[in-house]
Parts: C-alpha cells; sequence; structure tokens
C-alpha cells in the first residue's frame, strides 16, 4: 500500500525504491515480513520512463525469480534472447551460443526499466506487508537497542529491526553507516538508445569489443508506430571512451546516426536511432562490505559492477532473494531477522558470486576496451577458442544466465 503516515514500526526498513528495492521488498513479504520503503522521489518520477528509458537484460534465473513473485509479465517474452554472438572487434572469429543450447528455455530477456519498475511497483502497491513511502527521505538512522530508529525527511520515525540499504551506487545509507568504498572510474560512458533496423535480429543479442568499448546490440518487440521506416527495434549500450562519447552526443541526429551504423554493422540490414539518446558515466564501486550493526546493502549500493554483461541488476536480484531466504526462516522461528549471525551468514553466502562478477566485468571491460598491438588477435583466438570448448563455454553461460551454484537453487528450476 501507499502510506502517507511516517511514524511507525515494521520488521524491515527498506533505503530506496528502484529495482532492487522493490524487489528485496516483495522478496520480504512473500517470506512473511512487514516491509516499509523509503524513497525521496515521488511516484511520477519514479515512474516516468524517461528518467530510465534504459533496458535491462533479464537473466533466465532473474525471470524465476520474478515470476515466482508474481511480477513476469508474458508480453515481454516479446525481448527474449535466442542466441547470443560475441565478438572482438569485426573478426570472423567469434563466441556462438546458440538457441536453447541449455534447454533451459530463452537464455534471458530483454524488458524495458520503466515497465519492469511499473510491474513491481504495482505487486508491492498491492501487499498488505508493504508500506511504500514515496516522496521522503531517511536523514538519519540510528541503533536503539535492538532495533534502528530512522528519521525521515517528513519529520517521521520508523522502528525496524533491520534497514536495508538498496539506495543506489551513492547510497547514503552505506555512507551513513561508515562503509568503506573502492572506487574506480573507468574513464567511460554508455551511451544508450533504441535502434530500427531494416531486418527481424530473430531474438540475437551482438556484444561487440571495440577499442574505446564493449557495443552491445539487445532485441526488442517491434514497434507498431513511425519513428522509422522499419518496424524491428533492438535496444543499444554503446560504451565509449568519455571524450569520445561526450563528441557522439553532440552529434546531430543523422551523424550519430552514421557513427552508430558503423559500429552496429550491417547484420540487420540499414539501421537509424528511434527516440531518446542518454549517456551513464561508469565506474566500479564496490562497499568494503556489504553488512553492519543491523543493516544489509542489497544492489548497486553493495557495488555497482561495469554493465559489459549486463548483470547488475541480477547479481543485486540474487543478493535480495539470498537475503529473504534468511530472514523468512528467522521469522518462522519467531528470531530476530537483524542479529550479527543472520547478516553474517548473507555476506559470506554473497562473497562469491559478487566477487567473482565484480572480478569478470574489472578485467573483461581491461581486456577488450584497448588497441594495444598483438592483444586484437590474442583475443579473437581467445573468443574462438572457448566457442570450441563446451564446457567452459556452459559454465560461462551457467553463470550468465544466473543458473550457476547458489543462484540456480533460488531460482528454482521451470524456465519461464
Ligand atoms: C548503461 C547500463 C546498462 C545496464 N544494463 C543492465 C542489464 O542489461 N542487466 C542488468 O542486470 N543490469 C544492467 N545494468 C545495471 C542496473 O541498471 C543496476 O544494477 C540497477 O538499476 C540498480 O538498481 P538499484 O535499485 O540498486 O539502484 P538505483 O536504481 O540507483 O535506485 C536507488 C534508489 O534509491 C533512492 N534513494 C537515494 N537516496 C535515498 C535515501 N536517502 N533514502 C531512500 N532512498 C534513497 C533513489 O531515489 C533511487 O530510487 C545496467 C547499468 C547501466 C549503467
Amino acid at each position: 500500500m501507499i502510506s502517507g503516515m511516517t511514524d511507525f514500526e515494521t520488521d524491515i526498513l527498506v533505503a530506496g525504491a528502484g529495482l532492487n528495492g522493490l524487489a528485496v521488498a516483495l522478496l520480504l513479504a512473500e517470506v512473511g515480513a512487514t516491509v516499509s520503503v523509503v524513497d525521496p522521489l515521488p511516484e511520477n518520477q519514479l515512474a516516468d520512463p524517461d528518467r530510465d528509458w534504459r533496458t535491462t537484460a533479464i537473466a533466465q534465473g532473474s525471470m524465476r525469480i520474478l515470476d515466482r513473485l508474481g511480477v513476469w509479465q508474458k508480453d515481454w517474452l516479446g525481448g527474449s534472447i535466442t542466441e547470443i554472438r560475441i565478438i572482438n572487434k569485426n573478426s570472423p572469429l567469434y563466441l556462438h551460443y546458440p538457441g536453447h543450447w541449455l534447454n533451459e528455455g530463452a537464455l534471458g530477456c530483454v524488458v524495458p526499466n520503466a515497465a519492469l519498475w511499473r510491474s513491481k511497483f504495482e505487486r508491492a502497491s498491492a501487499s498488505p506487508r508493504i508500506n511504500l513511502v514515496l516522496g521522503t527521505a531517511i536523514d538519519a538512522a540510528n541503533i536503539n537497542g535492538s532495533a534502528v530508529h530512522a528519521k525521515l525527511g517528513d519529520g517521521g520515525v520508523v522502528r525496524a529491526r533491520l534497514l536495508v540499504g538498496a539506495d543506489g551506487r551513492a547510497s547514503p545509507t552505506r555512507k551513513r553507516a561508515g562503509i568503506a568504498e573502492r572506487k574506480s572510474d573507468y574513464g567511460q560512458i554508455s551511451i544508450v538508445t533504441t535502434a530500427a533496423h531494416e531486418f527481424s535480429h530473430r531474438g540475437s543479442a551482438h556484444e561487440r569489443f571495440l577499442p574505446s568499448g564493449p557495443f552491445a546490440i539487445l532485441p526488442l518487440p517491434d514497434a507498431n508506430d513511425d519513428a522509422a521506416p522499419w518496424a524491428h527495434r533492438s535496444s543499444v549500450v554503446w560504451t565509449e571512451a568519455t571524450s569520445n562519447a561526450r563528441r557522439m552526443l553532440e552529434l546531430e541526429r543523422k551523424d550519430f546516426d552514421h557513427e552508430l551504423a558503423s559500429r552496429f554493422g550491417d547484420q540487420f540490414g540499414e539501421v537509424s536511432s528511434v527516440g531518446p539518446i542518454g549517456s551513464f558515466p561508469l565506474a566500479l564501486v564496490a562497499a568494503e562490505k556489504m553488512i553492519d550493526q543491523r543493516l544489509a546493502l542489497v544492489g548497486d549500493a553493495a557495488r555497482t559492477i561495469h554493465p559489459i554483461a549486463g548483470q547488475g541488476f541480477n547479481l543485486g536480484l540474487r543478493d535480495s532473494a539470498e537475503l529473504a531466504i534468511r530472514i523468512g526462516e528467522r521469522l518462522e522461528l519467531g528470531l530476530d531477522p537483524g542479529s550479527p549471525d543472520l547478516l553474517g551468514a548473507y555476506q559470506s553466502a554473497r562473497l562469491m558470486d559478487v566477487a567473482g562478477l565484480v572480478a569478470a566485468t574489472d578485467s573483461l571491460n581491461r581486456l577488450f576496451s584497448n588497441s594495444l598491438p598483438g592483444l586484437t588477435l590474442i583475443r579473437s583466438l581467445g573468443l574462438a577458442a572457448v566457442d570450441k570448448a563446451p564446457p567452459i563455454k556452459r559454465l560461462f553461460m551457467k553463470h550468465a544466465m544466473g543458473l550457476a551454484g547458489q543462484a540456480a537453487g533460488l531460482a528454482g528450476s521451470d524456465p519461464v
């Protein structure tokens, strides 16, 4: 429900109503907790598609979690990824994941962020266990005995057994708790736009590693508007060194489209951009720890990774699922959902998945985003070698789909 009342008690207080804040609230409500979610932005801004019109490549494991929460919409399957091609520049050697290779349904699905947020918000608004307090921030949080006392911007006070920080890359919750962070600027900006193209993508996603950054093409459903001569659409995440990106962003649309087409390739015929063009400066931000006294961090508040593998939200969703499962077990036994041993177990359980993806995305970007002589051939041969080694190839894909290790258990076994 959406509440105007800001003086109350709840099991769990969540800072942030972004994609991860709403996901953790839904998962916690599912295991029986009462949850309040606080965000300084009002509903109309959070829901505004122009505020975040990126798309998210949702891994199969995440699709299953969202489906269980009643958030998954069948028509999103129009953005199903049925094959992936990973290419070094324009090399003829590439890594290829064909459709249904793992018999796990689609490899993933591309969903507009605004639609994903709206579906979660509607589900959360309808839940009797979730209290949404939008348009006011958490200004202070102090531990008082076995509770967190949070002061809101509008003067309200919330008492909870645990505070969950889901307040994004700059996380005021993380900063307030004095948790140190490792920050490394990539010197890159991701340009995000929608491409209209002549031929259907047939569910094909492409990641082309270019010297100044990765260029990703992600399938979207066809559009029935007249924004372009062609109905076929793909989402583009085009990462460039900062100075190049700024130059691209200042170009007239026809010149921008010329640069876009030269990187896009001709696999889908002619191409042009439609709709807004946005930019996201990239940095790795990793919290030194995911927990503190009566505090757990999830999603970008815990770490923000390079979008090279389209895994940031998927990783955050696995944080939330892990935390919710542990809290559910405690609540069932009438135990404290914010105890140090529960939080310690949560952090340990997330260590491998998080450390692995932070390292993998960081090193992939460093390996491929440069034009060092000699490396081009080695990179192309490396991709081709993985392509010819089914066990390694299968392992990579299981991880990318969120179906490896612990994540497999959280996601369940039925493909969407
Ligand atoms: C170009 C690009 C492409 C990407 N593509 C993919 C992809 O394909 N697949 C994928 O899995 N991931 C992808 N990601 C990553 C993904 O977008 C992020 O991981 C995800 O959006 C983070 O969500 P979040 O809820 O943790 O943080 P945010 O979206 O930053 O939300 C944080 C919320 O906290 C609120 N807040 C701020 N201060 C306070 C306060 N004091 N109190 C309470 N609330 C507060 C904010 O208003 C906001 O609503 C991509 C990222 C980029 C940059």
